[in-house]
């Protein structure tokens, strides 16, 4: 069967790029009722850091993208790394390389000078085991093919072939006996059994680097899937200088619903037709790697921000209402969920829908704004008082009842609806916009409507 993998190195946030990638391996394994892993690259000590750690669980945890089995660590295996490092020794695939640095440097030096990259050609690489020089240091490198091209029929990027003269011998082992980064992940994908590597193609390059090792061991070769990156607005790549990278950014400080914030996410280089609107199901149902452009996709807050207001308008109420007495410290969640509805069909994230409800929890007399104070200055306190005493004299307090009391003072005045609401509405939120104004006395109830409008009386 079909095995994915997400491998994040916990050296930072779990960003944009990542959660994609991420997405996209969930999905093609979902798809094909396969498994998905999860494999922490925490070999790099000195960058890797727990938050950083958490910061991945939490974020994948928050889009839904759930792994099979316990997450890998991948400086636990270092072990099983170099052991696969000395078997390539030991069956001619791999050789220890007793290069010194001033050797090494004037390789470089030479390169340089013949304006050429550098390629280590080390004279261990041929040399008689037998001469080793007894108790140096060395490391171990690969005995990558010279001759020959090496062509990868990646998934996204089509056929590419690199010419394998322009590939050294890269280390395996570092002197210290620690394992390099390119063996890590084969080794690990190898063991864990990965079948497709899906990932930013900014490892293709690394692709060819690897399958080396893979077929030096014998090791079936893995399904290549390199997806472009993603850029911003302006094309270039995407960075801190964009905005938000981190994904609990778009949580927080942007109110963003985690479904809708997957379906951008897979939207951001991935197509089925034109559909727009993808939920969790249908992704699962249609994922393929056909559908992954071939062009970097470029980062729209407005687009997300679009996806995120449908998102809000079809969640549930007592969902939403949970999440916004979060983020406002609101302690009526049945309130907010009786509000909801009126709430979110103006709301474009949670946190505009958070200040929406803010009025509801308002404490008299209410803190005005200044256009509701200049709305409320500009009202003769005979209007305030007529409006008072129509709803005061409202039986049941429904929309119905409200609205015709609210009409009649409008009427009885001589002025138009919206010149009675205006005030009303100042005196009710302490603000200039606001839900209908029949919404509003409704989930405020008769009592609080009426002490609001009293504050203005005085
Ligand atoms: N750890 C690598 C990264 O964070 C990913 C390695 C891989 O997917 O092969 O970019």
């Amino acid at each position: 069967g079909v095995v994915t993998r997400f491998a994040p190195s916990p050296t930072g946030y779990l960003h944009l790029g990542g959660a994609r990638t991420a997405l996209f391996n969930w999905l093609y394994a979902r798809h094909h009722g396969g498994t998905f892993l999860l494999r922490i690259e925490d070999t790099d000590r000195a960058r890797s850091t727990q938050p950083a750690i958490d910061a991945i669980l939490s974020g994948l945890t928050w889009l839904g993208i759930d792994w099979d089995g316990d997450a890998v660590f991948q400086f636990a295996r270092a072990d099983r790394h170099a052991e696969v490092a000395h078997q390539m020794v030991a069956s001619g695939h791999a050789y220890r390389c007793y290069m010194t640095q001033d050797e090494i440097a004037a390789q470089r030096e030479a390169a340089q000078a013949a304006k050429q990259p550098l390629r280590i050609r080390s004279p261990w690489r041929d040399a008689d085991p037998a001469t080793a020089p007894e108790g140096q240091p060395f490391v171990v490198r690969l005995k990558a093919p010279r001759d020959g091209a090496t062509t990868i029929e990646d998934r996204v990027q089509g056929s590419v072939t690199v010419q394998n003269a322009e590939l050294d011998d890269l280390i395996l082992l570092r002197s210290d006996g620690t394992p390099t980064y390119m063996l890590a992940v084969v080794v690990d994908d190898h063991d864990m059994g990965v079948t497709h590597v899906i990932r930013g193609d900014d490892h293709l390059n690394n692709a060819f680097r690897q399958l080396p090792i893979y077929r030096a061991n014998g090791w079936p070769e893995p399904v290549y899937a390199h997806i472009p990156l993603i850029h911003g607005t302006d094309g270039a790549k995407l960075s801190k200088r964009h905005g938000a990278v981190g994904i609990e950014a778009y949580r927080d400080d942007l109110g963003i619903l985690p479904e809708a914030f997957d379906n951008y996410l897979l939207r951001l280089g991935w197509g089925h037709g034109d559909d727009e609107i993808i939920s969790r199901e249908q992704a699962t149902e249609w994922f393929d790697l056909g559908g992954v452009g071939k062009s970097p996709s470029r980062f729209d807050l407005k687009k997300l921000e679009n996806l995120n207001g449908h998102y809000i308008r079809a969640a549930d109420d007592a969902r939403l209402a949970g999440l916004v007495a979060g983020i406002g410290g609101y302690a009526d969640t049945d309130l907010l969920t009786r509000a909801m509805p009126v709430l979110k069909a103006r709301a474009a994230n949670l946190n505009e829908l958070s200040e929406g409800a803010g009025f509801l929890f308002a404490v008299r007399p209410l803190a005005m704004d200044q256009a509701a104070a200049d709305l409320i200055a500009g009202t003769t306190p005979a209007l305030l008082a007529a409006l008072h005493a129509a709803l005061d004299a409202v039986q049941r307090w429904d929309q119905e009842a409200i609205e015709a009391a609210v009409r009649q003072v409008a009427e009885a005045q001589g002025v138009k609806l919206g010149q009675v609401a205006q005030p009303l509405r100042a005196a009710l939120t302490g603000r200039k916009t606001s839900p209908g104004i029949f919404d509003v006395l409704a989930l405020l109830g008769k009592e609080e409507s009426l002490g609001r409008i009293a504050d203005r009386m005085a």
